[in-house]
């Protein structure tokens, strides 16, 4: 999981896997490089990133 700080109307990568999408926290990677850090953790035989701009509700609850 990503620890840089998203901000609302940022390019982020998002990971293509649907268990990475089901949970209620969206997995959401800075960069490509980050998302690619993932893989390895997460064991994907097929994924792919998906590159989206931030929105709300994407990125949790308000800090
Ligand atoms: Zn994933
Ligand atoms: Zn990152």
């Amino acid at each position: 999981m990503c620890r840089k700080p998203l901000h609302v109307g940022e390019k982020v990568q998002r990971c293509s896997v649907s268990t990475c999408n089901s949970g209620r926290v969206k997995l959401v990677f800075c960069s490509i490089a980050c998302w690619d850090a993932h893989l390895p953790t997460a064991r994907h035989r097929n994924a792919a990133a998906i590159e989206e701009i931030a929105r709300k509700d994407m990125l949790g609850p308000k800090r």
